[in-house]
């Protein structure tokens, strides 16, 4: 599956999808680059993908 991800700022919280306002938060997935595993976050509802740069 092909999909982009979106760099997010965090501010006090992530619960509310910056692309279509969803509010109840977010699944997890975890991708590994280049011997990093990047902590993701994929909105239930617009299916977007973000990264706030959280590492594993
Ligand atoms: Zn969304």
């Amino acid at each position: 599956m092909d999909y982009k991800i979106k760099d997010v700022k965090m501010k006090d919280e992530f619960k509310i999808c910056p692309s279509c306002g969803y509010k109840d938060g977010f699944h997890s997935m975890f991708k590994k680059e280049s011997g990093i595993t990047k902590w993701l976050f994929i909105c239930p509802s617009c299916h977007e993908v973000f990264n706030i740069g959280f590492t594993v």
